[in-house]
């Protein structure tokens, strides 16, 4: 293949770091979908918690609630819990198809971490308005679906542009071109189709696309350089001849040319 010869040229010691990543239109398009639906799930989550605030509201510190007014306030705190959670899945999902950049450090941290943010503001209230009016379950069980959601929708594995572009950028050194491998449930993508974790993997069906585009399609592999198979990267270095040592090189290239990036 032609293309092939040209990219790996382009490896031997290049070291310009490459554009950054740039989501292809169908993947923004996903994108601005899921972050469309997160916010709107995001909004009812908040309308049930209005709906909840206006039950407290209404009430008299001094009287207590009754059983089932009290079932009825849980349950509501429990639709508002199921739509931040699903907006938030909706809104992380959205950031692996589009990712934030790290130069920006306030922007990369609340695109990431938005939903946490929602969790605050989805339970905070009425957790307060909870205890001033004495209801004290209720308030007890709000502060922890506050705190439940906000670990659910914070993203421990925060996807960037620049980790997008770095291990792009090593995979088009190994291969000579942006195509690997993955299945839906494998935490590891491959640079090779019949790489023998793939054959053992207990799924039939094998996805094949950029890197960017299997970080989207499955949230089990993590967006770092770990990701990468290490036996197809061992197999591919051997097919270039290359040394553990020439390796690694290539390896800590990629990652500190988009590093660089950042700090620019
Ligand atoms: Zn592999």
């Amino acid at each position: 293949m032609a293309t092939n010869k040209k990219v790996t040229k382009v490896s031997g010691g290049d070291n310009t770091p490459r554009q950054t990543f740039v989501p292809s239109a169908g993947a923004k398009a996903q994108a601005g979908k899921f972050r469309m639906y997160g916010v709107l799930l995001w909004g009812l989550a908040i309308v049930a918690e209005v709906i909840a605030m206006v039950i407290l509201f209404k009430k008299n510190p001094e009287i207590d609630l009754s059983t089932s007014m009290r079932i009825i306030l849980i349950a509501i705190l429990l639709v508002d819990l199921v739509l931040l959670i699903a907006g938030s899945w909706l809104w992380k999902k959205a950031n692996r198809f589009d990712p934030a950049s790290k130069k920006d450090a306030l922007r990369f941290f609340f695109q990431n971490q938005l939903g946490v943010v929602v969790a605050v503001i989805a339970f905070l209230p009425v957790v307060i308005l909870a205890f001033i009016k004495k209801e004290y379950l209720v308030g007890a069980i709000a502060a922890l679906f506050m705190i439940g959601g906000g670990l659910a929708s914070a993203d421990r594995n925060q996807p960037s542009k620049e980790e997008y572009a770095a291990q792009s950028t090593l995979v088009q050194d190994l291969m000579g071109q942006d195509l690997v491998y993955g299945t839906k449930s494998g935490s590891k993508y491959h640079l090779y189709d019949d790489c023998q974790y793939l054959k053992s993997d207990k799924t039939t069906e094998i996805f094949s696309g950029t890197v960017a585009d299997l970080y989207a399609n499955n949230h089990k592999i993590k967006p770092e350089m770990s990701s990468l198979c290490s036996a197809c990267e061992k197999r591919a270095a051997k097919a270039k001849g290359w040394t553990d040592e020439q390796l690694q090189e290539a390896k800590e290239k990629a990652i500190n040319a988009f590093q660089k990036t950042i700090e620019e």
